[in-house]
């Protein structure tokens, strides 16, 4: 039996591993599970797999959570603190799904006992790739991508060398606003942000998507995952998500990996890998899709990939004030305080102001990036005042 954690279950990328772990009871122990505000959907998770502990991440939701769960033997705790405790807790297999840069500390934490950390949590390797996979390397343990076009370009990369990779290409959707005309996106809503053409995700990554936000990331971590340079890694808008990924080797050959649009293939490959286990998802009938299409993502048009660039070439701290300041601006859009287009704006603006900062950056430790998180946070939102 596999001692699994699951950190973010009440999520999106959770309740997919949770639907997959619960598919094969004899198959794994649940250690911890972790969610946020849902502490309703935590308890049943936790109960239907008679997990060990159940952690929400916010201290008002213990009364209600100890309340759900009492009389199962179920442990339960809450708070950062709790967080932390349950990364400590010894797994085989830990999923980092919380979403945001609140998932980099259990996630480093985990990564102590030296096992394998399933990462959906895209923000730890933007915010402070050097760190974690220092972490990784200091403990022997092993990070497998789940996003899944890094799951896509890790699995090209099976038995290849990586010094042969001449270029990365990760594919986009275009999110919700890939047809849209240059002038509507001034007038994009909440609502209009938030529908995703092909993945269901959470709310976050699906605006994010539809900013391309969510692949400037993906540039980042590509970066850091697989120490590939910046000017070898592109992205390509690929309207149908059936294509992943592409990895372009020094023979010119381009090797693509292809899959539903459906985040249970990625985690299930981390979960049964190294094997191949099965996975529950469609099978793809290539004569029934007929044609996939590509087009070039124009900067112009999607400042967050040049923001991107721009945060690969600055290096140290710029990863850490990128994901702080794009959190700040994505809650007041959620907020509806700031436009669609705005966020961008905000993310700029906080880079230019703390270039100085992330200029005397130097080697990254927690502490300078839980420094910089918070510094990029208070700056963003005075740029955000200035907008209200
Ligand atoms: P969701 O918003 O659906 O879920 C986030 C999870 O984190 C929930 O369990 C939530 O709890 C919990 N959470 C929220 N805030 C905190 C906090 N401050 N501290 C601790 N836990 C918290 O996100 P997704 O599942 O969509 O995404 C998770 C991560 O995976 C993100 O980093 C995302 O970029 C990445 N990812 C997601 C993909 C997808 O298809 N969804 C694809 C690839 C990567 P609760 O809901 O109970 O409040």
């Amino acid at each position: 039996m596999r001692r699994v954690t699951i950190f973010g279950a009440t999520g999106s990328i959770g309740e997919s591993t949770v639907d997959l772990i619960a598919r094969d009871p004899d198959g794994y122990e649940v250690v911890a599970l972790t969610g946020g505000r849902n502490v309703g959907r935590l308890a049943e998770q936790a109960k239907a797999l008679n997990a060990g502990l159940a952690v929400t991440a916010f201290d008002e939701g213990y009364a209600p959570l100890k309340e759900a769960l009492a009389g199962t033997g179920i442990e339960v705790a809450a708070g950062q603190d709790a967080l932390i405790e349950a990364a400590t807790r010894s797994a085989d297999w830990t999923m980092s799904a919380i979403v945001g840069a609140a998932g980099l500390l259990p996630g480093l934490e985990a990564l102590k006992q030296g096992n394998t950390l399933a990462l959906a949590n895209k923000e730890s390797l933007v915010t402070a790739g050097p760190l974690l996979m220092a972490q990784a390397r200091a403990h022997d343990a092993t990070v497998l991508p789940v996003d899944s076009e890094h799951s896509a370009v890790f699995q090209a990369l099976v038995g290849e060398d990586i010094n042969a990779v001449e270029r990365i290409i990760i594919t986009a959707s275009g999110g919700a606003f890939r047809d849209w005309p240059d002038e509507a996106l001034k007038k994009a809503t909440l609502k209009d942000a938030c529908t995703h053409p092909n993945w269901d995700m959470g709310q976050r990554i699906t605006i994010d998507s539809a900013s391309l936000f969510n692949k400037a990331m993906e540039l980042i971590e590509t970066r850091e995952f697989f120490g590939v340079p910046a000017d070898r890694i592109e992205t390509v808008i690929h309207p149908e998500s059936l294509i992943h990924a592409l990895v372009g080797f020094a023979d010119g050959a381009l090797m693509a990996h292809l899959g539903p649009p459906d985040m249970r293939h990625a985690i299930g490959y981390a979960l049964h890998w190294p094997d191949r286990g099965h996975v529950p998802v469609d099978r793809l009938d290539l004569a029934q899709i007929g044609q996939l299409n590509f087009r070039r993502a124009d900067p112009a048009r999607y400042p967050a990939l040049r923001l991107a660039r721009e945060v690969m070439e600055a290096g140290g701290l710029a990863g850490a004030v990128f994901t702080a300041a794009k959190e700040a601006a994505l809650d007041a859009f959620i907020a509806q305080h700031i436009g669609f287009l705005d966020m961008a704006g905000v993310v700029d603006a906080t880079l230019t102001t703390l270039s100085g900062e992330i200029a005397a950056s130097g080697d990254l430790s927690l502490d300078s990036v839980i420094a910089a998180d918070h510094l990029a946070r208070k700056t963003a939102d005075t740029h955000i005042a200035a907008l209200r």
